[in-house]
Parts: C-alpha cells; structure tokens; sequence
C-alpha cells in the first residue's frame, strides 16, 4: 500500500484509534495486567463499536494469554489475531467481461455516501483510463440525479439520466445499452436509498439486475453495499436488510475519518457475510481507499510508522 494512502487510512482512522489507545496501552504496556485495565479495554472495545460477540471473543483471547503471562508484544500479537480473524482479505473482483461494460450497482440507505462513492468510484475508474458511466437511477429525488452530474463532471464520467421520477428500470435498461453502444468500460448506478416501503425498495433492487442482467450478461457484477460507518451497530441491522434483496459482493464503509466507531468494520464480515471492498475516508474524489486489512488493524492499534 502506497504511503500516501497508508498514512490517509491511518488519519481516517485516528478518532477511534484515540478512544482506544490509552486502554490499549494500559494493557499491552504493563508489566502486570490487573482485572481494571481489563474492564477498561472491553468498555473501549464496545465504544468503538466491535459489538458484543467480537468484544467478547477479543477479550477471552486476552485473558487467556494473560493468565498465562503474557504481556507486552505477547498481548499486542493476541489483540492483533483475534481482530484479523475477523477480517478476511477482499477476493479479487471477478475478471471483466470479454464483452459489454462492467457493472456495479451501490446500494444502501440515503445519506449513506452513494452518490459520493460513485463518484469516486467513477474518479478511480478514469485514472486508470477506463471510459466511465454513471447512472442516476435514483429518481426519486431530483436532488440526487443533480448532485451526480456533479460528480460525472468532476469525474471526466459519462452521465446516464431522465427526468426526476422516471421508471428507475427504464434509466438502467437504457443506459446499458448506451454504454454497450458507446464502448464504457465501466458502469456505476446510482440506486434509491429510500421508497415508500422497506420491501417495494428491496424488490426494485432485484427487478434493476435482472433489467441489467438481460442488457449485459453477468451484470450487476458488483453490488457494492454502502455502510455508514457513524451509525455504528444499528447501521448494520439496517444493512443487512440488503443482503435479502441483493446479491451482495462487497461493503463500501463510509465516514470513517467522522467518527470513533470505525471498530464496526471488525463486524462487517460476520454480520453480512460479504467483505469490505473499500473505506471512504472523506469528501474529496480522492478520499476512497481499497481497503486492506493489515493497514485498517495498523491504523486501529496505532502501528503506523
Ligand atoms: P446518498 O444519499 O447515500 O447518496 O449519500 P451522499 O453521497 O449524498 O452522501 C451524504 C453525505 O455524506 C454527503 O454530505 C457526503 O459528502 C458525505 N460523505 C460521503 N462519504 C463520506 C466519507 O467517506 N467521509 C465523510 N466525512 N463524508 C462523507
């Protein structure tokens, strides 16, 4: 990992690495580990977020190896393992089409970071010198299809939009066939947040890939599910409503520079059953990182030299 995103990783994270250096400290720098540092180091645990299960898992590594006269590096390695097991490495993206654009879908509930995302997606996309389209697919708020022009402008993307409440499928289906025709490499569909009812939005996420896949086969080849990282465990629950309506490849985690609850990645996995694919760090293009999960432990636990 480049240093210069290394080092953005590490800042994005500092607001959680802070809540829990000093009770993280206490434990690994002590040359006698008493039951408060403990208490102290599980309270921090559950502060950023790690959620009860992970939290509990984490510390019953802890106290075995204390019982066992562990300190120090000892402890830190502990910590460090039972964390990483959570965290599995993203697979690599399936390969690209031989035909037909790459398609990815974000999902997620407004205000989330979707459009924000597609348009670094979008961003990331045009530094490797792939023609790029996005697609407002979210016509229900003429706000959302303006703000993505916004972002295809900043990008150098493509735009793909009709008029504010459009049938979402119908922008979909003729957007694939617009980049099928115009040669896009790579596709990013801006998806509505928010319908009239929880499940009328889930069975429109599966009606726009099965549009999609008619267009292009194998599309959605990512559906990229965006979670608020400041909304800590309760944004979870809420995620995993996605996981019913979509197959899911990967989470994006938003907001993590805004907030001392980036621990709520350790949960991701087990919680969704998908990895994270990428953290959002900020709101400039450039503040989307890959994500890896020996630079997020690094920056959690404060090894950042
Ligand atoms: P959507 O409703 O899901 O499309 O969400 P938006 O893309 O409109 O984002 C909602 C707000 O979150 C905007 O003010 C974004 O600038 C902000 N935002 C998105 N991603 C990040 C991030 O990684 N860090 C920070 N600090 N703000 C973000």
């Amino acid at each position: 990992m480049a240093l210069a995103v290394f080092k953005k990783l590490a800042q994005g994270l500092s607001r959680t690495r802070q809540s829990l250096a000093s009770t993280f400290q206490a434990v690994v720098g002590s040359a006698e580990v008493d039951e408060d540092a403990l208490d102290d180091l599980e309270a921090s645990l559950l502060a950023a977020d790690l959620g009860p299960e992970l939290t509990g898992e984490v510390m019953d590594a802890v106290r075995e190896r204390v019982r066992s006269g562990s300190t120090g590096n000892a402890l830190n390695a502990a910590v460090r393992e039972a964390l990483r097991g959570s965290l599995p490495d993203a697979p690599e993206p399936a390969s690209r089409p031989a035909d037909g654009p790459w398609v990815t879908f974000v999902v997620g509930v407004n205000g989330g970071g979707k459009t924000t995302t597609v348009g670094k997606l979008a961003a990331l996309e045009r530094e490797a010198r792939r023609k790029v389209m996005v697609v407002a697919a979210d016509t229900f708020r003429a706000a959302a299809i303006e703000q993505l022009e916004r972002w295809a402008d900043r990008a150098g993307a493509e735009l793909a939009k009709q008029k504010s409440g459009a049938d979402p499928a119908a922008v979909v289906f003729d957007a694939l066939r617009a980049a099928r025709s115009r040669s896009i490499d790579s596709v990013f569909v801006d998806t509505a947040g928010r319908l009239h009812t929880k499940t009328n939005l889930m069975a429109e996420l599966a009606k726009l890939a099965r549009v999609a896949e008619r267009e292009v086969p194998g599309a959605p080849h990512e559906v990229l599910l965006i979670v608020d990282a400041t909304t800590g465990q309760n944004g979870l629950a809420q995620a995993e409503e996605f996981t019913r309506a979509a197959e899911l490849t990967g989470v994006v985690l938003t907001k993590l520079d805004g907030t001392a609850k980036g621990g709520v990645a350790l949960g991701i996995h087990r919680r969704l059953g998908v990895p994270i694919r990428y953290v959002g760090v900020g709101e400039a293009v450039d503040d989307l990182l890959p994500f890896d999960a020996e630079a997020f432990l690094d920056g959690l636990l404060g090894d950042t030299d």
